[in-house]
């Protein structure tokens, strides 16, 4: 059933609140807020501050700052049911990468997988969502499939550093590995603080498939 809240809620971007006329998809920022997006450039530098902490070749679109209106964008996009912003934020992140070498030789978009259990509580992976984002624009098919989460960890910005390592230790299972074999990987994050995530995803996934990785995270943390 379609709710009344729904049918006459007007539409807003999700950054400034403003009305943004019922044309515009979900999820997809204003003009004015696209084009003050923090951006890092990072597609085009030969190293930077992503591929320091996950040791890949790596690129984030946005630099995240706490106080920042874009703050408030990540918050609805992970805690407030509002998965298309990362599906509009990835799309636009490839729009403007598409022209670096970023994507090249990339077959396969893996985001990061929640564990069932948040998964259900949330009812989305907000990481799937970027994911389906970058693929709308540069083709690339995304693979939700072969990467799991088989421990629950807390939220992370609870946590100290040493827990939060204890904490993804073995926190991800790879299934039918053989299948990725010689894939150039893409893995897709929302948000890279420290990296520790990513590279303990990276870490159990290199015990199962040699093969080529790239990360691509929506925001880094300064
Ligand atoms: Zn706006």
């Amino acid at each position: 059933m379609v709710s009344l809240f729904s049918l006459f809620f007007p539409r807003t971007c999700p950054m400034c609140g403003r009305y943004v006329g019922e044309s515009m998809p979900k999820g997809r920022l204003c003009d004015d807020c696209l084009q003050h997006l923090p951006r890092t450039e990072q597609a085009v530098l030969r190293q930077n501050s992503t591929e320091e902490v996950v040791g890949v070749h790596a690129a984030s679109f946005l630099f995240f700052e706490k106080d920042h209106p874009l703050q408030r964008v990540i918050h609805r996009l992970k805690y407030a049911d509002q998965p298309q912003i990362g599906y509009e934020l990835g799309r636009q992140a490839a729009l403007e990468m598409l022209d670096t070498e970023f994507f090249e030789g990339i077959d396969v978009i893996i985001p990061m997988p929640l564990h069932p259990i948040r998964l259900r509580e949330r009812g989305y992976n907000q990481a799937e969502y970027i994911a389906r984002g970058l693929s709308a624009v540069t083709g690339i098919p995304v693979d939700t499939t072969h990467v799991t989460r088989v421990r629950n960890t807390p939220q992370q910005a609870k946590q100290t550093g040493d827990e939060r390592r204890t904490n993804v230790k073995d926190a991800f299972a790879v299934n039918h590995p053989e299948q990725l074999y010689h894939k150039h990987i893409l893995l897709v994050d929302d948000l890279i603080t420290t990296g520790e995530t990513m590279r303990s995803c990276l870490k159990a996934m290199r015990r199962h498939i040699r093969t080529q990785y790239s990360v691509f995270a929506l925001c880094k943390a300064r």
